[in-house]
């Protein structure tokens, strides 16, 4: 771990972002804080991605098609947004601004390009990056989940070098060895 700003912002006016390669297990450790740190807010974001088996529109993310996605962008709805792997992401703003505005600490799950724009949009925000023990063991994890096409574990991996060349950019990085590990030290990282 490797921590390099001292957390200067209350936790209740906080924006943290989490950000590291598809397949390193940020979706499982942030299910587990949110159990253990309920008051923490999670931003759910749109997508033009096609639902996985499990997922629900509006709990893990607004499901959008390319038309309606592209409204939001022109009507400025969305905070920041990007391309991963052939699809859109973006995080509504409203919710967001509302959030802090209600002193609630707010969390955003987003991929490299989000995070920069979130770092010029909000200097005051904390960055984390998550990174894998390897990038076999990152290898491993995505297949092992066994809900992406080859070609989209493909351009996953790609992708997963780029991030993790980028990791430097963050406030703090946190290699996920073990969940129970991994968990108390993004709770002392956070200020927790
Ligand atoms: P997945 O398809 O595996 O759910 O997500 C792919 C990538 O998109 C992940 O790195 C995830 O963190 C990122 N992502 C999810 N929501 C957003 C968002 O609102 N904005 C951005 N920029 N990236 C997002």
């Amino acid at each position: 771990m490797n921590t390099k700003r001292v957390l200067k912002v209350p936790i209740n006016n906080r924006l943290t972002t989490l950000t590291g390669p598809s397949g390193v297990g940020k979706g499982t450790l942030i299910k587990n804080l949110l159990k253990r740190h309920p008051f923490i807010w999670l931003s759910i974001s749109a997508t033009t991605r096609s639902p996985r088996r499990t997922e629900l529109n509006g709990k893990d993310y607004f499901f959008l098609n390319h038309e309606e996605f592209r409204a939001k962008i022109i009507d400025k709805e969305l905070l920041e947004w990007a391309e991963f792997s052939g699809n859109y992401y973006g995080t509504p703003r409203e919710p967001v601004n509302y959030q802090l505005a209600a002193h609630r600490p707010v969390l955003l799950e987003i991929e490299l390009e989000g995070a920069r724009q979130i770092r010029s949009s909000f200097p005051s925000s904390f960055q984390i990056f998550i990174s894998p023990p390897s990038f076999e063991e990152l290898e491993y994890r995505i297949r092992a989940r066994k809900t992406d096409s080859e070609e989209s574990i493909s351009k996953r991996l790609l992708q997963a070098h780029v991030e993790i060349n980028s990791q430097k950019e963050f406030n703090a990085v946190l290699i996920n060895k073990n969940l129970e590990n991994s968990l108390s030290q993004l709770e002392t990282i956070m200020g927790l």
